[in-house]
């Protein structure tokens, strides 16, 4: 195993060294050589526009949805990279389409909505996580093969997909690598597209 951290723009070290809190040697990708021999890659929260941009301009931006479909890349976005993730809605900026699930950018208010919020996370021993939420977008729709790890009251704010793994908020904003290591155990081979998939959920 492998793990990458997206880093053109947005909260890139923090997240690489969240995961050197957690054992690992994460390569930081600005290039498409960079992508060589990963099985993992984080996309960070940031602007979704500016990083939707960046990855066209560095030919990142089809090479990661093809490795994922393709079952060698798991993804794990966080923030506007989970916004990336969703299904394509027409709206500004384009998204892989790679998790059925609709994420409405903004959806919690301005900037200075931002707020923080300990809620309990499935899978780590009855124990809770310091989230953060910075201008954060919302799941509006998950599908039925996404599971819910984390509810910020009836919001689902961690999900976990075949190949992925998205949460709304920054992961990376605390000492805590837990959810970190979650996404390591993430298998990559699981990941599928979605064009056939009917759209269901909650
Ligand atoms: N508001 C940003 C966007 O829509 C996301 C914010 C974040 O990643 N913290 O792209």
């Amino acid at each position: 195993m492998k793990i990458g951290v997206l880093a053109l723009q947005g909260s890139s070290e923090p997240h690489l060294q969240s995961l050197r809190n957690a054992g690992e040697t994460p390569v930081a990708v600005r290039q498409l050589p960079h992508l060589d021999g990963l099985t993992h890659l984080v996309i960070p929260g940031g602007e979704s526009t500016t990083l939707w941009h960046l990855m066209n301009l560095f030919g990142l931006w089809d090479e990661i949805r093809e490795r994922h479909q393709a079952g060698r890349l798991a993804l794990f976005g966080t923030c506007a990279g989970a916004i990336l993730m969703g299904r394509d809605d027409g709206q500004y900026p384009p998204r892989w389409g790679v998790m059925d699930a609709d994420v409405a950018r903004n959806d919690y208010g301005r900037q200075s909505d931002s707020f923080t919020a300990n809620l309990p996370l499935t899978g780590l021993d009855g124990g809770s996580f310091r989230c953060v939420f910075i201008r954060a977008p919302r799941f509006v729709r998950v599908g039925d093969e996404l599971e819910v790890l984390a509810w910020n009251e009836q919001d689902p704010v961690l999900v976990r997909g075949p190949g992925f793994l998205a949460a709304t908020f920054h992961p990376e904003l605390t000492d805590d690598p837990s959810i970190h290591r979650l996404f390591m155990e993430v298998d990559p081979s699981l990941a599928h597209r979605l064009d056939s998939l009917p759209v269901t959920g909650r």
